[in-house]
């Protein structure tokens, strides 16, 4: 009897529990918001659509202003690294996989040197070369990676990969003295980025609202002398939305930034 009574009360239980409502699952798993992000990078034939179309608008635009070109200065374009012209989207995956975050694995990706070019960008800085216009690579890369970065660019078959050309970060992350310095002896007719820092330090540590004001004013620059690479992934507009917040939770802050209707 006591048998029948347990299953009867079992089968009330299991039964009033499978009814309820699921309770959305608690991952707490921060990569989970670049699971679609990075998916997008690897899988989507858009993306590398995107890169064609960035670099084949540089070379429209490289084409139209060597015909019109009067400087006495040596032409340059400038690009940056990570997202601009390599793929470091391997290491999104491992981190996603591993439950890691930066910068656990970068040093390890970084001197593996097995980053791909991004679509497009080896094509246009080689045809660039070909018309004697020079490449500087201004990478907020820290130094300690250079030879690895070189190893890497080189292994791509990307032009100007060395010491003069490849500008890595050392103690600050503003381009703008590195943009100054290659100014002093060239022309640049067009920066490649996917950070508006890698275009003018305008951008650089300014809130959401002030990213879009000074998009706006500059709205002409950007496929004529500014060319932008898609990066969902990470970049400086995560970091402009919580431009003056301190918090311990990001991940309740970037539903409260979702715009419904
Ligand atoms: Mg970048």
């Amino acid at each position: 009897m006591k048998k029948y009574i347990f299953i009867l009360l079992s089968a009330i239980l299991f039964g009033f529990t499978s009814c309820q409502p699921k309770v959305e699952q608690q991952t707490n798993d921060k990569n989970e918001k670049l699971v679609f992000a990075t998916l997008f990078v690897q899988q989507a034939a858009e993306f590398k659509a995107l890169n064609h179309q960035a670099y084949n608008i540089g070379k429209l635009r490289l084409d139209q202003i060597l015909s019109t070109n009067k400087s006495v200065k040596k032409l340059a374009v400038v690009v940056d690294i990570d997202e601009t012209v390599l793929d470091n989207s391997p290491f999104e995956a491992k981190s996603i996989l591993e439950k890691s975050s930066y910068p656990m694995y970068w040093a390890e990706w970084c001197n593996l040197a097995q980053a791909e070019s991004i679509a497009g960008a080896q094509e246009f800085l080689s045809y660039a070369a070909k018309k004697d216009v020079e490449t500087f690579y201004i990478s907020n890369r820290k130094v300690e990676f250079y030879d690895a970065t070189i190893a890497n660019l080189i292994s791509n078959g990307f032009p100007y990969a060395d010491s003069i050309h490849v500008l890595l970060r050392t103690t600050q992350s503003d381009k703008e003295p590195r943009r100054s310095l290659v100014k002093e002896n060239y022309d640049i007719v067009l920066l490649f980025g996917d950070n508006l820092g890698d275009f003018s330090s305008i951008f650089d540590g300014k809130s959401t609202a002030d990213r879009y004001a000074l998009v706006e004013e500059n709205k002409d620059e950007f496929g004529s002398k500014f060319i932008v690479l898609p990066n969902p992934i990470y970049g400086a507009w995560d970091a402009a939305m919580f431009f003056d917040l301190v918090v311990d939770n990001k991940d309740s802050v970037y539903k409260a930034r979702l715009k419904s209707f």
